[in-house]
C-alpha cells in the first residue's frame, strides 16, 4: 500500500503527497472517527487509491510530534522570531518559547529579524551589542541563530538551507515580523501581513486550515504560526528545568534528585551560575517562570 504525507486537509479531504510527488486527494477511513483519532497535515499514512481517482486513508504511522496549535504532526522544527527593534528583543519571552518548544520536543531555530531597521535607530551601537551577545548565548546553549531582514531579504538563504529536510512551525509575537518572513522564503505565497489584515479590519488566522507549504530548497512550513498560548498550565513543575537545556545537562550532578535548583544545597545549576558557567538572565528567567508556575496553581 503508498506512503504519502498530508500536507493539507480541507473541508474533509487530506491531500497526501506521495514518494514520487504525486499527490492524492484523500477521505479517512470511518474507523477513525470511531476510535476518536483524526489525521492531521503532517502525517505519514497508508492510502489505498479508489476507482473514482481518489483515495482513503487507512493508516496513520506513528508520529515523532504533535501540535495543537497550528494542528501538525511530525514538525520538528519551531522557528522562534524575534525582532530586533520594534519590539525589540525579549529574551524573557524567547526563553518562554523555548521552555514550550523542547516541551513539544521540537529543535528550536532563533530568527532575529528587521535588522535592516536597526541603522535608523538612535540606539543602533547598544542594540547590535544587545543583538550580538544574545547570539553568542543561544548558540553557546546550542540553539542555531540567524539573522535576517525580509525587507532587504538578508539572510534569507541560511534560513532555507536550515529549513530543509525539516517540518517547520513559525511561532513568535505579533508584528515580529513571520509572515513577511514566509513570504520572502515561498515566492507566490501570499500570506496577510499585519499591515493588510489592518487595513481590511480583521484578525489573521482567524477559522483557516493549516497547510505544510513545500520549500524549494526541500522541507515544509506551516502556514499559521504556532505556540500562540504560552502558559505553563500543561507541564509539571520539574518539567521547567528539563526545559532549559543547559541546566538539563547538569542536572545529574545536583545533590537532590528532582533538585528544583531555586533552594537546595549542592546544586550543580547553582554553582554554575555562581562560576559564569550558565548566563544569569536564563537563571532568572527559569526562577521567574517557576514562581509564575506556583503562582497559577494557587489562582486555580
Ligand atoms: P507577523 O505578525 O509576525 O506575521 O509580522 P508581519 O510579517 O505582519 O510584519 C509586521 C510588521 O513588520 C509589518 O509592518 C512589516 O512590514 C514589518 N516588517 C516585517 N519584516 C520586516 C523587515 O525585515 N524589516 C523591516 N524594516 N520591517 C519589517
Ligand atoms: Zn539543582
Amino acid at each position: 500500500m503508498p506512503e504519502g504525507m498530508i500536507y493539507k486537509a480541507l473541508s474533509g479531504y487530506y491531500f497526501v503527497e506521495d514518494d514520487n510527488g504525486r499527490t492524492v486527494q484523500c477521505r479517512a477511513r470511518g474507523i477513525f472517527k470511531k476510535r476518536g483519532e483524526s489525521p492531521l497535515v503532517g502525517d505519514r499514512v497508508r492510502f489505498a487509491e479508489t476507482e473514482n481517482g481518489e483515495g482513503t486513508v487507512d493508516a496513520i504511522l506513528p508520529r515523532s510530534t504533535e501540535l495543537i496549535r497550528p494542528p501538525v504532526a511530525n514538525a520538528d522544527l519551531a522557528v522562534l522570531a524575534f525582532s530586533v527593534i520594534r519590539p525589540e528583543l525579549n529574551l524573557q519571552l524567547l526563553d518562554k518559547f523555548l521552555v514550550h518548544t523542547e516541551h513539544a520536543g521540537l529543535d528550536a531555530l532563533i530568527v532575529l529579524t528587521k535588522m535592516d531597521a536597526v541603522a535608523e535607530s538612535e540606539d543602533a551601537d547598544r542594540i547590535r551589542r544587545d543583538v550580538d551577545a544574545a547570539r553568542e548565548l543561544y548558540t553557546s546553549i546550542g540553539y542555531d541563530t540567524i539573522v535576517t531582514s525580509a525587507k532587504k531579504e538578508e539572510g534569507l538563504d541560511d534560513l532555507r538551507d536550515r529549513l530543509s529536510r525539516h517540518i517547520s512551525v513559525f511561532a513568535g509575537q505579533s508584528g515580529v515580523g513571520k509572515s513577511s518572513l514566509v513570504n520572502a522564503l515561498v515566492p507566490g505565497l501570499q500570506l496577510e501581513t499585519s499591515e493588510i489584515s489592518e487595513k481590511l479590519g480583521r484578525g489573521r488566522h482567524t477559522t483557516r486550515h493549516v497547510e505544510l507549504v513545500k520549500l524549494a530548497g526541500g522541507g515544509y512550513v506551516a502556514d499559521t504560526p504556532g505556540f500562540s498560548q504560552l502558559d505553563f498550565a500543561e507541564l509539571g513543575i520539574e518539567q521547567i528545568g528539563d526545559c532549559f537545556r543547559e541546566f538539563r545537562e547538569l542536572a545529574p550532578g545536583c545533590k537532590f534528585r528532582g533538585c528544583t535548583h531555586l533552594h537546595e544545597p549542592g546544586c550543580a545549576v547553582k554553582d554554575a551560575l555562581e562560576s559564569g558557567g550558565i548566563a544569569k538572565s536564563r537563571y532568572q528567567h527559569y526562577a521567574g517562570f517557576m514562581a509564575e508556575w506556583k503562582e497559577n496553581r494557587r489562582r486555580y
